[in-house]
């Protein structure tokens, strides 16, 4: 069992939720599942995804953390590592794709270092070799986390855009960042 559910589940929940079963996300599974075995699953834990790809799916869909609540950070190191703590405490475990352990896993080794193509590398072949080797490959340390960075953030002063006039965060300016000519988008 990965997080109280079986194989068949896993992947099942992993499709519904993130569209299709993507092996990053299923070790993310497994990470997740082994930080609950070492925090214990009755601590207030607050998480930590070190890439924007895949992982921080696993937190979201596993745990109570999600980015929308704010106990999920993400940082941008793109790292295949997760950390998870106790939000009072801030002690908790950080745990990573151990390089080193994929070696004797090579279908992971490969398809982490982009080495094979999804021709050569089925991913029902992949799914196997990440079942196979579970919690093996992963390393994990016990980790305090900075508590700058734990703290939650809050909503900073709102203030209305006098162009657009819609609310937006204070700290942009007068005017907000879309209408200073440095949004993403152009009306039509
Ligand atoms: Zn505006």
């Amino acid at each position: 069992m990965i997080c109280g559910k079986t194989e068949k589940q896993l992947i099942h929940e992993i499709e519904s939720f993130h569209g299709f079963a993507a092996p990053g996300l299923l070790i993310g599974a497994f990470m997740v599942d082994l930080l609950y075995n070492h925090i214990g699953s009755s601590v207030e834990a607050d998480a930590v995804v070190e890439t924007r790809h895949c992982l921080p799916d696993a937190v979201q869909m596993l745990t109570p953390c999600t980015v929308g609540n704010g106990w999920l950070k993400i940082v941008d190191f793109d790292k295949f590592a997760i950390t998870m703590y106790d939000r009072f405490t801030l002690e908790g475990y950080r745990t990573w794709l151990d390089l080193d352990k994929t070696k004797s896993h090579p279908d992971i080794y490969n398809w982490f270092m982009g080495l094979v193509s999804k021709k050569d590398l089925p991913i029902e072949t992949l799914r196997r070799s990440i079942f196979a080797a579970g919690h093996s490959v992963l390393s994990i340390q016990g980790v305090n986390v900075e508590p700058d960075f734990a703290k939650r953030e809050k909503k900073g002063k709102i203030a209305v855009c006098k162009k657009c006039k819609e609310a937006y965060s204070a700290w942009q300016g007068d005017i907000c960042l879309a209408c200073s000519g440095k949004g993403y988008y152009s009306a039509i």
